[in-house]
């Protein structure tokens, strides 16, 4: 295979892995990317709302990041999506790499995040996410990623609506667990 050839996938991705609509948290798969784009935005309400109360610090025993932990990853995994669209868009070159999200955690030092700090950051996080996206939309930004393959502004956008909206609903579960 030529090097610029785009690579087959090699995970199972989106609603063949989770289901559709999603076996956990309920997420319908077939939203339209402006829906998908409009729960994304509407993200640091839901966030403070469901983190009414809490410290962040919450943890349980089937998951493996506390509260704020979950807060920190959604934000750092909207700014990455944003980068790779951008750069697909200025650069024209669609091919970007997975990151592993729990060494990311770990350099980081998701654990030690106050949770005002990780909700401040998913705030500013959605806010580039969202101008990144409208600019993938417009200009019909399509990536290839490692693992997962074609990726389409539009697929973008509902995959990104998952994680958030997932992790949410883990979250619901960690506050629950500790009420
Ligand atoms: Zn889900």
């Amino acid at each position: 295979m030529k090097d610029s050839e785009p690579t087959d996938v090699t995970i199972l991705w989106g609603p063949q892995l989770y289901g559709n609509p999603c076996r956990e948290c309920d997420f319908n798969w077939e939203l339209s990317a402006a829906d998908a784009v409009s729960l994304v935005q509407q993200l640091p309400k839901l966030y403070a709302a469901r983190l009414d109360g809490a410290t962040g610090k919450e943890t349980c025993s089937d998951l493996a990041w506390s509260v704020s932990a979950y807060v920190s990853h959604v934000a750092d995994n909207l700014r990455i999506w944003s980068e790779r669209l951008a750069g697909a868009r200025l650069s024209g070159e669609r091919r970007v790499a997975g990151y592993d999200q729990d060494l990311l955690g770990l350099a980081r030092r998701y654990d030690a995040i106050n949770l005002h700090a990780a909700q401040w950051s998913l705030d500013w996080a959605v806010r580039e996410w969202s101008d990144s996206i409208r600019l993938a939309l417009a200009a019909g930004t399509e990536l290839h990623h490692s693992d997962r393959g074609r990726q389409s502004a539009e697929d973008v956008a509902r995959n990104n609506a998952h994680d958030a909206s997932h992790h949410l609903w883990d979250i619901g579960r960690i506050i629950s667990a500790n009420e």
